[in-house]
């Protein structure tokens, strides 16, 4: 039961690559991956996305460089597909411990839901500069997205500032190193190390492949890989997408693949 908590929809020109809702299903179905949160900086196109695919979750991007960023962000909030937020500091060009980030990181405490944060870039990612944010908010639920990314220096203060602060996740995509996976877990404790494949521009393959060689207990290498970022992001248990407000089409869509669930 694989949950991914870090992948991207949409189209990246940067990057050349995209992902959008068909390759998404496809991407899911071929790796074995139950469930996600993906994300993209256009929140609407997002939920559109998450509105038609079962068991895939929406975090809200948040900028807070933006006019009206917190209105904005809390009305997606309001929307139960999606299950926290994800700030990209080094895109968006902002400290992360910038007083606009405040009021956001109290709202989402009040909601006790999740914000996942870019880490390992200078000048507005590095692990430190984060720290700051977590030093004022020791009851946010901060996880640093990539965990210290490509660079030894990083992910080790990623892991150390992890071990410092009880309210720090750690997300595994795009990190290089498998081994650094187990010495997480093994400093910071099970329940605080989370899968993410950062999909399209890391293969699931590649990074679901780096947690099972990581050297963790097969009990272990489940937990990262599904239950952690589950029980943090609080997945509904039962998915609702069969009703609300989508195109007849949709419903019929989700209907048929509840059918076939429960058939199973
Ligand atoms: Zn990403």
């Amino acid at each position: 039961m694989i949950f991914d908590s870090h992948m991207h929809v949409g189209d990246f020109p940067l990057f050349d690559v995209s992902l959008h809702r068909e390759g998404l299903e496809q991407t899911l179905h071929e790796n074995g991956i139950e469930g996600a949160v993906v994300f993209h900086p256009d929140n609407a196109y997002v939920r559109q996305v998450v509105a038609s695919v079962r068991g895939v979750y929406g975090l809200v991007w948040a900028n807070p460089r933006l006019p009206n960023y917190l209105e904005e962000t809390l009305r997606f909030l309001d929307d139960p597909l999606f299950l926290g937020v994800k700030l990209h500091p080094l895109l968006d060009a902002y400290h992360p411990n910038d007083p606009a980030v405040h009021p956001l990181i109290e709202a989402l405490i009040e909601r006790d839901l999740p914000v996942l944060i870019h880490s390992g870039h200078p000048i507005f990612t590095l692990p430190w500069s984060i720290e700051e944010l977590i030093v004022n908010f020791p009851t946010a639920k901060v996880i640093l997205g990539h965990m210290g990314h490509g660079n030894i220096i990083y992910i080790n203060a990623a892991i150390d500032i992890a071990a410092r602060h009880p309210n720090v996740y750690l997300e595994t995509s795009g990190m290089p190193m498998h081994t650094k996976i187990a010495e997480a877990v093994r400093r910071v404790g099970p329940d605080r190390v989370l899968y993410g494949s950062d999909a399209p521009f890391h293969h699931p393959q590649v990074e679901i492949l780096k947690v099972r060689l990581s050297g963790l207990l097969p009990e272990l290498v489940e937990r990262v890989l599904g239950a952690n970022g589950r029980a943090l992001f609080q997945v509904p248990k039962n998915d609702e997408r069969s009703t609300g407000t989508r195109p007849t089409r949709e419903e019929k869509y989700l209907e048929d693949d509840r059918i076939r669930y429960q058939n199973r």
